[in-house]
């Protein structure tokens, strides 16, 4: 299955993508995960958009397609994907649609102030990206990854000011997206207000799979 997964920051896409690609056992995309591992590892792509993620803004449009691109080329794309975290506007849709046939996008659904509530407490392990919550879905040890023992941590843009920004940001650049999606009979809505495993049911129910 060919498939992007749209919605807010904090509403749980990056979680819910790592699932449903497991179970489907296709690539999980993140354009997201991809910037950040390049910033880590200090590449030239790194030092390009370190201060663009940092701030909750986004990567260029050209710079972002030309990577997915290459990405969906990879021979374990073939068969199906998750993007997670593209496209976020509309020309990156445009783009998008010119060299990828899709199947469904899945819209998940969630209001502003659960958002705000989940995003100040997200940490991350370094190693692994495993995410986590201090209030919601805490690591068993503090600070320390369950499923690595990595270290996690709290992301620049999980700062208040950047989440502030992000949210402005997703409503103006990316949530046109629905809209664009909902018009070519793709758009799949799923509430993502409650917990993963909720949410799990849901995206399973629209892509008419069995749980
Ligand atoms: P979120 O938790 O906000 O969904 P992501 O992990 O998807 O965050 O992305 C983190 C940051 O990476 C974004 O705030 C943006 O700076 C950059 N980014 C990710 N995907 C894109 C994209 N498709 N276009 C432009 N910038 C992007
Ligand atoms: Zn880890």
């Amino acid at each position: 299955m060919k498939l992007i997964f749209l919605g807010p920051p904090g509403a749980g896409k990056g979680t819910l993508a790592g699932l449903v690609a497991k179970e489907l056992g296709i690539p999980q995309i993140s354009t997201g995960d991809i910037f950040r591992d390049a910033i880590k590892r200090e590449t030239e792509l790194g030092m390009q958009v370190k201060a663009i993620v940092g701030r909750g803004d986004l990567v260029p449009d050209e710079l972002t397609v030309s990577l997915v691109r290459e990405r969906l080329a990879r021979p374990d794309a073939v068969k199906g994907f998750i993007l997670d975290g593209f496209p976020r506007t509309i020309p990156q849709a445009e783009a998008l649609e010119g060299f990828q046939k899709l199947d469904a996008v899945v819209n998940f659904v969630i209001s502003d102030d659960i958002v705000v509530l989940r995003l100040t407490g997200r940490e991350v392990c370094r190693a692994c990206g495993a995410i986590y919550h201090v209030r919601n879905m805490p690591s068993k040890v503090k600070g320390v990854c369950d499923r690595c023992g990595g270290q996690t941590y709290t992301r620049d843009d999980d700062k208040l000011a950047s989440i502030t920004n992000r949210l402005e940001v997703y409503k103006k650049q990316t949530e046109p997206l629905i809209d664009f999606y909902r018009e070519r009979g793709l758009l799949r809505d799923v509430d993502s207000s409650t917990t993963p495993e909720d949410t799990l049911e849901g995206v399973r129910a629209v892509l008419g799979r069995k749980g």
